[in-house]
């Protein structure tokens, strides 16, 4: 089955790629010509979710599906939660945002944090939501060059090493878009098993 994974995002298609595996292709809105943002312009992870996959149905009318992935820092009350792209600006620049999170958490005691990633799924018309989350810490510092945004900051509970020092398997393996998109994969294994 081909999916459309409504990002432009190369670092989450290639997550998510090897997390569906062969049954299933992923392509994006780019392979389709289109070359234009897809809003998200929500306060929620689950509002941009739903945009962002609306808007690809209504283009393509193909099965489609999108994730917002925000990292949720509780002593800084939530934030940047669902801005998490545009933290440090409009300019999106991952790693002025990495750098802001850092300051803003420097001195701080109470370091923990979570990932948190929400699928929204569109099918014959009919949408899914499926949820992930990792806990754990905003690091002092960056470590590792693996990953992307701000995987070189958050050390995942149980781990002595950050997102970043993680290979894209073992990332996978506990990451917040991991446990979402198994909970995609195993509604889609049902819903093929249904057509048949
Ligand atoms: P969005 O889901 O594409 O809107 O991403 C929100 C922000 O979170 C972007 O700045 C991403 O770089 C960052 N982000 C999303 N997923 C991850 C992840 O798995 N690790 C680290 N940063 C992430």
């Amino acid at each position: 089955m081909k999916l459309i994974f409504a990002t432009a995002n190369k670092h989450k298609v290639e997550e998510v790629q090897e997390l569906l595996g062969n049954s299933f292709v992923v392509i994006t809105p780019a392979d389709l010509g289109f070359s234009g943002d897809i809003p998200e312009t929500g306060d929620t992870l689950e509002h941009n979710a739903a945009e962002k996959v609306r808007f690809v149905w209504e283009k393509f009318g193909l099965p489609c599906f999108s994730d917002d992935t925000g990292l949720e820092v509780d002593a800084l009350d939530g934030a940047p939660g669902a801005f998490s792209a545009r933290y440090a600006g409009d300019a999106r620049d991952p790693k002025a945002n990495l750098r802001l999170v850092l300051k803003n958490m420097k001195g701080q005691m109470n370091r923990k944090a979570r990932f948190r990633c929400v699928i929204s799924l569109i099918i014959n018309g009919e949408e899914r939501f499926f949820e992930g989350r990792t806990e754990g810490v905003i690091l002092e510092e960056e470590h590792g060059a693996h990953g992307f945004g701000y995987d070189p900051v958050f050390r995942p509970e149980g781990f002595d090493c950050s997102f970043a020092e993680l290979t894209l398997e073992a990332k996978n393996r506990i990451s917040h878009r991991g446990k979402a998109v198994a909970k995609l994969v195993d509604y889609l294994q049902h819903y093929e098993q249904c057509r048949q």
